[in-house]
């Protein structure tokens, strides 16, 4: 048996984060990771906004491998044969320090694992970890193939599924409502490619995001970012609305839709059809995305343990932004200074060990999780993804197209669409709902 001053399960963003730390002010941590290599299992979509994080690791970010700054921001609403597509371009996100930038996991953890362990974290990839020790109520190491690695404290980073917070009693068992599924293809192409088919300039970038009928209903929405050589594009769906629609519940539903035949068909719409033509694409994954917000946060401490980015549940999809990996990587940051804290008191009982829970309400994490902490009640509303979308689109529609008919005036569109789309109860309760988020 071994015993080291510090374990973290998982090579995510928030794992990297809490044992770069550690080791810098000098504490013996160990890093474990199921993976081949730091990287190889995590699924982003793949735009970081820096703006919360840079001084969390200040150092961090001049050689990162990063991938476009991002300076177009597009929004696109669809219905099943059109869609609206706003797009905010500012010379803001242009100016340093930029904002935000597209990444690609599999690369940016790999060298951030190196940034690691250069400081001295001890990173070993392809190792399972399938059970915590606990002595008296306490964790106090990790099982791995019958392995025991004995710890001072165990930091669980295991990201979206974390057995550890579950077995450690910090939560319940999940509940389907409180998870996302996305898959993801990174499709390749020349940066020129890239560059031509989205305006941009060198090293520039665009995030767009897209809701509406593409999702046939169902909660969620996709997303497409331009990387250097290649753009990231995915499609995330509610677990819970998914199981009811392929009637894997009893309640029977449209006919069944598997997550990869809405993604074929996503692919195949004429906003994004000319997007990915003739790309290559060099990777597929499939992952889960926690979206209960603050109100399905885990326990965070107990003796001998913490939890920390998407073990925890810090994520926020608010329809225009999606967030996770900043909050994974300042969680990590804020868990090590904890540790630190409890090390100079020779202390790790969960008492001490709660000055992490001190830090986060602190913290940009804490504070918007809670500012918008009625967003995933909002997000829910399948209206958001049917009705509101169409509407949108017809209205514009009537009053773009110019047919053999003489046109009628503007204001009796408008109102004939008010009056059989919005004066309804359902709207109005969606009005009253929107003042909470
Ligand atoms: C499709 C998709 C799109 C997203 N888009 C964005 C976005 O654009 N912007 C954004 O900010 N956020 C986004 N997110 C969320 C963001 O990616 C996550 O919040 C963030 O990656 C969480 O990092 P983490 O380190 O907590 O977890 P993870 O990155 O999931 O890392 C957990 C690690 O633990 C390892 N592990 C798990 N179990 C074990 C075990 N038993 N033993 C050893 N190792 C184990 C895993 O292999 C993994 O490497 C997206 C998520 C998805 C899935």
């Amino acid at each position: 048996m071994e015993k080291v001053e510090f374990v973290v399960v998982g090579a995510g963003l928030s794992g990297l984060a809490t044992a770069m730390v550690l080791a810098e002010a000098g504490a013996e941590v160990l890093v474990v990771e199921r993976g081949d290599y730091p990287g190889s299992k995590n699924v982003t979509g793949g735009r970081l906004y820096l703006g919360p994080i840079r001084s969390y690791l200040p150092d961090l970010w001049k050689d990162a491998p990063l991938e476009r700054r991002v300076v177009k921001e597009r929004l696109t609403m669809m219905a099943p044969e059109s869609s609206i597509t706003v797009e905010l371009s500012s010379d803001r996100f242009r100016r340093p320090p930029y904002p935000s930038y597209t990444l690609l996991y599999a690369v940016f953890n790999r060298w951030f694992a190196d940034q690691a362990s250069e400081r001295g974290a001890l990173v070993i990839p392809g190792y399972k970890v399938d059970d915590l020790v606990v002595k008296d109520g306490r964790v106090v190491g990790i099982i791995s193939s019958g392995d025991e690695i004995h710890a001072n404290a165990v930091v669980a980073a295991d990201g979206a599924h974390s057995f550890m917070a579950e077995k450690a009693g910090l939560r319940k068992p999940h509940a389907a409502k409180n998870f996302a599924v996305a898959i993801k293809e990174v499709i390749e192409f020349t940066p020129q490619v890239i560059e031509d088919r989205f305006a941009l300039e060198d090293g520039e970038g665009t995030a767009q995001l897209f809701f509406g009928s593409l999702t046939k209903g169902i909660h969620g929405g996709g997303f497409l970012y331009t990387n250097l050589e290649s753009l990231s594009l995915g499609l995330v769906l509610a677990i819970q609305d998914l199981m009811g629609k392929s009637g894997l519940e009893q309640n029977q539903g449209p006919p069944p839709v598997s997550p990869h035949d809405l993604f074929e068909a996503f692919k195949e719409r004429s906003e994004i059809r000319p997007l990915i033509a003739d790309g290559h694409t060099v990777e597929y994954s499939a992952h889960i995305i926690p979206k209960g917000g603050f109100r399905a946060i885990s326990r965070l401490v107990t003796d001998g343990m913490l939890v920390v980015g998407d073990a925890a549940g810090f994520t926020l999809n608010m329809g225009v932004t999606v967030r996770g990996m900043d909050f994974a990587l300042a969680s990590g940051v804020l868990a090590a200074r904890a540790l630190l804290h409890a090390r100079e008191q020779a202390d790790f009982s969960s008492a001490t060990l709660s000055y992490y829970k001190t830090l986060l309400k602190e913290s940009f994490v804490w504070q918007d999780l809670k500012t918008f902490q009625y967003m995933p009640d909002f997000m829910a509303n399948p209206r958001l993804y049917e009705r509101y979308p169409s509407m949108a689109c017809d209205l514009l529609e009537q009053m773009l197209w110019i047919g053999e008919q003489p046109k009628v005036k503007l204001s009796a569109t408008i109102l004939r669409t008010i009056r059989q789309n919005l004066l309804r109860v359902d709207v109005l309760r969606d009005l009253i709902r929107m003042r909470k988020i």
